[in-house]
């Protein structure tokens, strides 16, 4: 038995850990009521991709890796769902790659902003970003354009998961390269996308580390990374992953 009274053996597994994290975020405060739909839209997708990393994602997460790696200034933006699902994997992603870690809320509310903050450093992170608020993304309301200027403000790279399409717009107009990971390849956060990662985050985060754990190892040279780069192309991986859901396989 792990963190919920179900055998990891159990099929349903990794969904029912899922939604414990989900839950238990809302009940810390962490994640708001919103987060719980957005949540039942990802695993609505998840189930049709299989429930698995599909062979266009895990390229779409070692391109993302080489992108945080040869990044000047990268982040990794935080809201509640991914604050709740892998804490402890988001701290490590920004140990490797180098990046800040930013709180960034749809929903913004100061209580939240702590909440997440201090449950960041609960799971080892020693500086978390976003409750400065001194700049704004242009082309949004109030709220929800309130930035570091010292982090997403300032960033050339940008992870965004489960980021609503406003904002991933918004942030792609100012020039960022975004790295967004998103169950559903339609939505307009992955048709804004520099890299689009159709994979569930409790996934794709610790994959994306593995791999730039493996292209540090290698001593990939920058002109290899950039090749990887180069090499991307982002419409094929959204028509790979919308024909594995139309066709229900590989
Ligand atoms: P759009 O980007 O089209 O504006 P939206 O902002 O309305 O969409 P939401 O309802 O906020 O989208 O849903 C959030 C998105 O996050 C959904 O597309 C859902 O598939 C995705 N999602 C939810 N949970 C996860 C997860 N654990 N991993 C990856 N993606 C997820």
């Amino acid at each position: 038995m792990s963190e919920i009274e179900v055998p990891e053996s159990h099929p349903r597994y990794q969904s029912l850990l899922t939604r414990h994290r989900i839950e238990d975020g809302v009940k810390k405060g962490i994640t708001s009521t919103q987060g719980l739909i957005a949540q039942g839209r990802g695993e609505a997708f998840d189930y049709l991709l299989g429930e698995r990393t599909i062979p266009s994602a895990d390229r779409a997460e070692r391109v993302a890796a080489a992108h945080l790696l040869l990044a000047e200034q990268p982040v990794l933006s935080v809201n509640g769902n991914v604050a709740a699902l892998v804490p402890e994997e988001l701290v490590e992603l920004a140990e490797v790659t180098d990046a800040d870690l930013e709180v960034n809320l749809f929903n913004r509310t100061e209580e939240r902003i702590h909440a997440i903050v201090d449950h960041l450093h609960e799971h080892g992170a020693s500086e978390v970003k976003g409750t400065a608020a001194d700049e704004r993304i242009p082309g949004l309301d109030h709220e929800r354009a309130k930035v570091d200027s010292d982090g997403i403000y300032a960033a050339d790279v940008v992870l965004v998961p489960l980021e609503d399409g406003d904002r991933a717009e918004a942030l792609a107009a100012m020039g960022k390269t975004e790295l967004v990971i998103d169950l559903n390849p339609l939505s307009r956060s992955q048709q804004a996308s520099t890299v689009p990662i159709i994979d569930n985050a409790i996934r794709a985060i610790p994959a994306i580390t593995t791999h730039a754990r493996v292209l540090q190892r290698a001593s990939s040279t920058l002109e290899e990374m950039r090749t990887i780069i180069d090499e991307f192309d982002r419409e094929a991986i959204l028509a790979d992953a919308e024909r594995v859901i139309r066709n229900g396989s590989d």
